[in-house]
């Protein structure tokens, strides 16, 4: 996006500029990685906007690449569990092994240490007191759900979010859909049109200057 600087000369707004100025928002997406997600990365690389990816364990362990591509490429990767499963049915040893073998398998697939997680998303955004305390982290849910799971139809999340779409709020996708691939572009060039700025959560939170307490659970940062 030019702006004008003085008569007739123009430069572009610089990134910096647009976090500090601009409307935020975080593209986010659950479940994968799977054989669609190549083609995500692809679409994201060509509109040059970063998302969040709450992976799944099980699925890094099974696409292993394409999780270290997310991170190389400059998205932000984090956890959504190792199975996807109701953390608040399984008790505190349960719910410990869902956190710490996602954390794990995204760790490694990525090639750097334990640790490299720094939020979660549980499955279903269930949670309760000894889900907080398992995990230990903070929580990032969402704020427009674009039920690309439910409906597969681009033009439907397209309007699921564009009507719901402000400074602040997270679009929940899946990376597991071809459907999704589409919607997301789509979303994407409406959005871009709006004048918003795509962000990765953690830069929502330190743009937004919001602190974040372990255990705590957070869907819009507005
Ligand atoms: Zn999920």
């Amino acid at each position: 996006m030019p702006i004008r600087v003085e008569m007739g000369e123009f430069r572009e707004v610089t990134r910096e500029e647009q976090l500090k100025n601009g409307k935020l928002i975080a593209l986010t997406f659950d479940d994968g990685p799977s054989e669609h997600t190549a083609k995500l990365l692809d679409v994201l690389r060509v509109k040059n906007v970063p998302a969040t990816f709450f992976a799944l364990g099980s699925r890094a362990n099974a696409f292993p690449e394409l999780i270290k591509r997310e991170a190389d490429e400059g998205h932000e990767v984090e956890s959504h569990t190792m199975n996807h499963k109701n953390l608040t049915t399984l008790g505190v040893e349960g719910a410990r092994a869902e956190i710490a073998g996602a954390e794990q398998a995204i760790c490694t697939s990525r090639g750097v240490g334990d640790g490299c997680v720094k939020f979660v998303r549980p499955p279903y955004g269930e949670i309760n007191n000894t889900v907080r305390n398992v995990v230990g982290k903070p929580m990032i849910g969402w704020s427009i759900d674009t039920e690309d799971w439910k409906s597969k139809n681009p033009d439907e999340m397209l309007l699921r979010t564009i009507t719901k779409a402000s400074d602040g709020t997270v679009i929940l996708m899946h990376d597991v859909y071809d459907t999704s691939v589409t919607g997301a572009e789509k979303i994407i060039d409406a959005l871009k049109n709006e004048g918003y700025t795509f962000v990765t959560v953690e830069e929502m939170v330190q743009e937004k200057g919001v602190s974040l307490p372990a255990g705590s659970y957070y869907g819009r940062f507005d």
